[in-house]
Order: structure tokens, then sequence, then C-alpha cells
């Protein structure tokens, strides 16, 4: 299916209407908000199985990969983000220093103004919908650019838009580097960028031009340690697997590469075997036409995977075959050296690597020798190796003991460190990235009298009250 590009005459209208509704502060009542935001949850709960059905067809992922992290987070989200206006509303009133307490001193949350999503293509609707849930509640008109790799889900989400919300304040610019580009030549009070380092780059320069503020969400190595006499190393493995075959392991917080003390490696790897065969218990495993393990997007990205398989130095202990251009069966990797193909670049695919250390301190040293990942994630019991990572290491987030729940706490801020991004988003989080926090001092006549001692002519008298 090809998707119809918007055109780029388009671009810069659609743009200088959203900007008309800012000023005419339509999308300021609270009440407008809250019925944008349920308008959003309708859009998704109506159509769910169309949106499904395109997701399907674009990334040929099972209904339940779907549902559980795309659609049940952007409905409940919504709502919540509807409920929770007022309270996120509140004016702030600081205490201030008791000579002051006549003024009125208020901090007040305002829109930052005309806001830019632009999404990648492997959770099309998480990545851009949740980010404009916080926009809307927020009070700011916004563009959203989903991926062009996504035609399906792009094309309908176009389709859907008008059809659901106000036109003059929330649209769908469709299309690739050419449409973004003409975006980012516009100016933007914010804009919010998931997608690669590479792309990211791109946003950080053309966001510079403008001093536009910046959420970057970008993707990395997330690195997992296994402590092995402090854990459960056939439930580490299921969970890690689990975790890296969800979307074929075309998932930004995937656990990239595996690092465990040398002597557990067989145990580590038989865990695998073991969850490999609960998971895919068919005559071809994961590739089995019965099995529902998700396609790889593109023969580009295919073949880009076979390639750093096929220069591995490592030992293919697991899995290893592919499915003409479309699946990859989960492949586990032992024996990696650091300077292997496989840890290269973000493998966004459904290979693990597995890197036998000495230990912890090793473990820990090669995590700081490398770019600040988006998660790094620790299977152990011990407080004292927690600890040790709190301290020594950083991350967008630190997950104990599972892979991939993080993205369902939206009471906590979701994001990058260092390369793997800034800023940050879910539930208030979002909200919080479209606000500007504006203070507000009124000075009130009636503190005159305490203000005689500034004006000139200075005298020393006046200095000593
Ligand atoms: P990408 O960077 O290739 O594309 C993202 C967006 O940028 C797309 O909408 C695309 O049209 C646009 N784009 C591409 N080239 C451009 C250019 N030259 N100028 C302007 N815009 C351009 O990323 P992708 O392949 O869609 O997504 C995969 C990447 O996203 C992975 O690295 C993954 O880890 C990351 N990701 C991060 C998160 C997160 O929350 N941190 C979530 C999902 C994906």
């Amino acid at each position: 299916m090809s998707l119809k590009y918007t055109p780029i005459d388009e671009v810069k209208a659609a743009h200088a209407e959203l900007r008309k509704t800012f000023l005419a502060k339509k999308t300021l009542p609270l009440a407008f908000r809250r019925a944008q935001l349920l308008q959003i949850a309708r859009l998704f709960q109506e159509n769910n199985e169309r949106l499904t059905a395109a997701l399907t067809a674009d990334l040929g992922r099972h209904k339940l990969e779907i549902s559980l992290p795309e659609m049940g987070p952007i409905i409940s989200g919504a709502v919540r983000a509807a409920e929770s206006l007022e309270e996120w509303h509140k004016v702030e009133k600081p205490t201030v220093e008791e000579w002051r307490s006549s003024w009125d001193t208020s901090v007040y949350t305002v829109p930052k103004g005309v806001v830019l999503i632009i999404g990648p293509w492997n959770y099309p609707y998480v990545t851009t919908m949740l980010p404009l849930v916080g926009a809307m509640a927020a009070g700011c008109p916004c563009i959203v650019k989903p991926s062009e790799f996504n035609p399906h889900c792009a094309q309908l989400l176009a389709e859907l838009f008008p059809k659901y919300l106000d036109q003059s304040a929330y649209r769908i610019v469709n299309g690739a580097a050419a449409e973004t580009t003409a975006l980012l030549d516009l100016k933007w009070d914010h804009i919010f960028f998931t997608g690669s380092g590479r792309v990211g780059r791109i946003i950080a320069s053309a966001a510079v031009k403008h001093v536009t503020p910046l959420t970057l969400e970008l993707g990395s190595k997330s690195p997992v340690y296994i402590d092995p006499s402090n854990t459960d190393i056939d439930l580490a493995a299921k969970r890690i697997l689990w975790g890296k075959q969800q979307n074929s392991g075309q998932i930004c917080v995937a656990p990239d590469y595996i690092l465990v003390p040398r002597a557990q490696q067989d145990a580590v790897v038989a865990g695998f075997k073991k969850a490999y065969e609960t998971f895919w218990p068919h005559p071809k495993g994961a590739l089995d036409a019965k099995s529902e393990f998700g396609a790889i997007l593109n023969p580009h990205h295919h073949s880009r995977l076979m390639d750093l398989l096929g220069r591995t130095k490592g030992d293919i202990v697991l899995g290893g075959k592919a499915e003409g251009t479309k699946r990859i069966e989960p492949t586990i990797v032992a024996n990696i050296k650091l300077g292997d193909a496989l840890m290269e670049e973000e493998l966004f695919g459904p290979i693990i690597p597995i890197v036998p250390v000495d230990g912890l301190t090793e473990a820990i040293q090669i995590i700081r020798d490398r770019p600040v990942p988006l998660v790094i994630y620790v299977f152990t019991d011990s407080e004292e190796t927690k600890q040790e990572f709190l301290e020594s290491t950083q991350s967008g987030t630190l997950v104990l003991n599972d892979t991939f729940m993080q993205l369902g706490v939206h009471e906590m801020p979701f994001g990058g460190q260092g390369e793997s991004g800034y800023g940050s988003y879910l539930g208030k989080h979002s909200f919080n990235t479209f606000v500007h926090r504006r203070s507000y001092i009124n000075v009130p006549r009636s503190f005159e009298p305490f203000n005689a001692y500034r004006y000139p002519p200075y005298s020393e008298e006046a200095f000593q009250v």
C-alpha cells in the first residue's frame, strides 16, 4: 500500500492554522481539552479492529502485542488525563519570605504553544498518541507526523483524525524526510521526537535554529546483567526472551545484550532453550506457521540483521534460521567479545548476544565504557548489587528482575539520558513536557512604604532600614 503524503504547501498552511487557533485561545479552556482527550479514547475504542488490522498489515504483529502495549495505554492514558486536568492545573503558591507575604506569588502551568510530534515505525500509535495526550492536556495545538514505514496505520490516522478531533488544533501530516524537513523549517514551541540517534541529531540541529525546546526519545543498546548467585536463571531467561521477542525485538527498550559471569553462561543458554520450547512448542519453533512470532519490518532490516549474524565471531547456540525475507528466529549467540559485529549498533531484532564477564565489576565497566543506554536490566535479589548499579551506572531507567514492563507504569517518567535522549513522558510527565511553569508576581501598591530605601538618591540611612 502506498501512503498519501501531505503536499508541502499544506504543511505550512496547517501550521499557520494551528498558530491561529492557539492565539484565539481555543485550546485554553479545560472543557475543550477534556472533550478532545475523550475523543482520542473514543477514536481508539470505536476503531479498535481497523487500527489493529492496520498495524498487523504493517508489522505482522499478534493482536495481543497490539492491544496490551498500544491500544490499552492510549485509551486509559487519554481518560486519565481528562480526569486529571483540574489537579494538574492547580496553581502553585510557594511559601515566600515573610516580608513578601502581601505579594501575589503564583506559578501557573501554561501551554508552551504549537507543538510537533514525530514518530517511529516500531510502535506507531503509542509513540505518537501518548505524547499527543500530554500536548492536548497542556492546551497545545499539535501536528503529528507518523512514520512513513507504517503506511496502513498512518493513512488510517489521517482518515480518523478529522472525524474525531478538532481539525483547527490537531492534524496528521504524512510523509518522509522531505515532509519532515518542511515541518522542521517552521517555528515550533516544542518538538517531541522518537526515533534513531542519527535522525535525532538532525532534529536537534533544526530545533536550535529557533531555540525550540526538544524531547528526544532515542534508541540504544540496553544491557542486561544476570547475577547467577542471586537469581533464578531459568526465570531470568524466560523474562528476557519474552521482552526480546515482542515485536520481534524491534523495541527501543529491548534487552540488547547480556553480561553474565562466564562460569554460568551455559546455564543461561539452557534457560533460554527451555523458555524457547515453552513459547514455541511447534515443529518449526518460532518460525512455524502456527507461531505467533512477529515479522521484521522490511527486507532491508532483515538483511541488515542476517548480515550481522553472518559476521559474528560468536557461537550461535539457539535459533539462527530465517524465513525468506520476513521473519528471523529468536537467536542466542554465546561467547561474544566486545569488538564483535553484534556489539556495533542497536540490534533492533530478535538476536541476543551473550558476553561472558569475570563478574560484576567488569560488567559495570563495560556499561560505563559505552554510550548511556535507555535501560539497564539487572537480574538479582542482592541489595548490594542493586545499589551498585544505582550508584555506578547511568541509564534512562534501571529495571530489576523483569523486562519491558516499565512502559506500563505511567506514574513514572520514561526517557533516556546521554545518547539515548533527553526529556521524558507518560502520564503527568507528558503533560509536564508541554507546559511552561510561568511565575506570576504582583507587588501591591500598599507595599510602597517598604520600598522607600531602594530609590535613589541612595543614603546610608535608608540602607540601614
Ligand atoms: P528514524 O529515526 O529512522 O525515523 C523516525 C522519524 O524521523 C520518522 O517519522 C521519519 O519519517 C523521520 N525521518 C527520517 N529521516 C529523516 C530526516 N532525514 N529528516 C527528518 N526526519 C526524518 O527511526 P525509526 O527507524 O522509525 O525507529 C527506530 C528507532 O527509534 C530505533 O532506534 C528505536 O530504538 C527508536 N525508538 C525509541 C523509542 C524511545 O521511546 N526511546 C521508542 C521507539 C523507537
